[in-house]
């Protein structure tokens, strides 16, 4: 096995427990390499510190995926996913659908894997795992032996990291309970890997305060948001989103669930209907704000904070007298200190002055390392303005 060693100093965040290597900080790579093979990880004094899959195409070339002198073979993918089942047993996250393995979060980094009643979907965005992807399917058969097994690769991970993407399709789709609401998931034609899982626990928390209010969701994808507003006794729903697909997507769920009288389906830019619904003085007493990552890179953090501040300034002024507004960022590069902050400057330019009732995160399925910042990924206040 080849040998990745870093420069001096370059293990201090390593042994600190984070476990991402960048090609700047690796002095040497001895022996015989294969792109996508494990390698061993050492100090510059040749101290193994663990070993992972190298991504010679990638700057991040190595995520330890180990910190143990053990084979990393078919048998070890198996005790991780293992593992992480039985997380996820314990603390009651297994559901109809939910996720199974979040790459660093599960010591398995580079693959995710979500649970869709019988069908497990997997992602690989790492070439190592890519590579190795058969070890990943052999533990699934044995984890769930009646089940079905989908690869669902991320496009831009793969381009990233030089490999192709491997994207099957299903003839048939699925349905699965969200609470008491029910969703279309387009395996293999939608977003993600069919659903947004890591707001499925914000999504049921919307269900209980929605009673009475007309609800704007204006970052819809599949209506989740909406619909559970619905559920929980909304007097009406907006639903926005930019992508048409998604919109009928919203469309089938809210039919589905007998919703679709009670709302409206718009496709449209967010910012623009914001500007719109504010010139025209709409009203609305529950605003949810979902948007996509707004910057994937640390140097365009101020642009994405001047957009996220934006439609949260519009949605504050839409909000009634106690109205509530469920903002989030899914950009890891924002960090909750940072989301809050922008959101105060927000209101102080909406010229008004809420409270915070929660603050909010991704849900448990999708566990933050302590060691990992970046792991925490999504950010959400629970505003309510007087
Ligand atoms: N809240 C959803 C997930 C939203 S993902 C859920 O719980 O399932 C973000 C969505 O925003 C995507 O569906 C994307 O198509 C949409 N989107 C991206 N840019 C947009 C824009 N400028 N205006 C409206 N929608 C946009």
């Amino acid at each position: 096995m080849a040998t990745l060693i870093l420069k001096r100093g370059a293990e201090r965040r390593i042994r600190a427990g984070h476990p991402w290597i960048y090609r700047g900080e690796v002095a040497d790579l001895k022996g015989a390499w294969s792109a996508g093979a494990a390698v061993d990880v050492t100090d510059s004094t040749g101290r193994f510190l663990g070993r992972g899959f190298y991504s010679p195409r990638s700057s991040l070339v190595c995520r330890l995926i180990t910190r143990r002198d053990e084979p990393v073979d078919a048998a070890f993918v198996q005790r991780r996913l293992e593992a992480a089942l039985q997380y996820r047993r314990a603390a009651g996250l297994v559901g109809a659908a939910y996720r199974l393995c979040w790459s660093e979060a599960d010591g398995l980094p580079g693959l995710v894997v979500d649970r869709y009643g019988p069908v497990s979907v997997m992602q690989c965005l790492t070439l190592g795992m890519a590579r190795n992807a058969p070890w990943v399917r052999q533990a699934l058969e044995r984890l769930f032996p009646e089940g079905e097994i989908l690869r669902l690769d991320d496009a831009t991970a793969a381009r990233i990291e030089g490999f192709d993407p491997v994207r099957e399709t299903r003839e048939t789709e699925l349905i699965v309970d969200e609470g008491s609401m029910r969703f279309v998931v387009p395996l293999g034609a939608g977003q993600k890997t069919g659903l947004y899982l890591d707001q499925r626990d914000n999504r049921l928390l919307v269900g209980g305060l929605a009673a009475g209010r007309r609800v704007l969701d204006a970052f819809c994808y599949s209506g989740g948001f909406a619909g559970h507003a619905l559920a929980g006794g909304a007097a009406g729903a907006l639903l926005l989103d930019s992508s048409a697909d998604a919109l009928a997507l919203a469309g089938r769920n809210l039919s589905l669930n007998g919703w679709a009288e009670r709302a409206i389906l718009r496709e449209a830019n967010a910012f623009d209907v914001l500007r719109e619904l504010e010139a025209h003085r709409e009203r609305f007493g529950l605003v949810v704000l979902d948007p996509p990552p707004f910057t994937r890179r640390k140097d365009a953090v101020e642009a994405a904070a001047r957009g996220y501040k934006e439609i949260n300034i519009r949605s504050l002024r839409l909000l009634e007298p106690g109205g509530l507004l469920l903002t989030f960022s899914c950009s890891h590069h924002v960090t909750p200190a940072l989301f809050e902050d922008i959101c105060r400057q927000a209101a102080g330019d909406a010229g008004v002055h809420p409270r915070i009732l929660a603050t909010l995160t991704q849900s448990r399925d999708h566990p933050v390392v302590l060691a990992i910042p970046e792991s925490r990924y999504l950010t959400g206040l629970l505003l309510q303005v007087p």
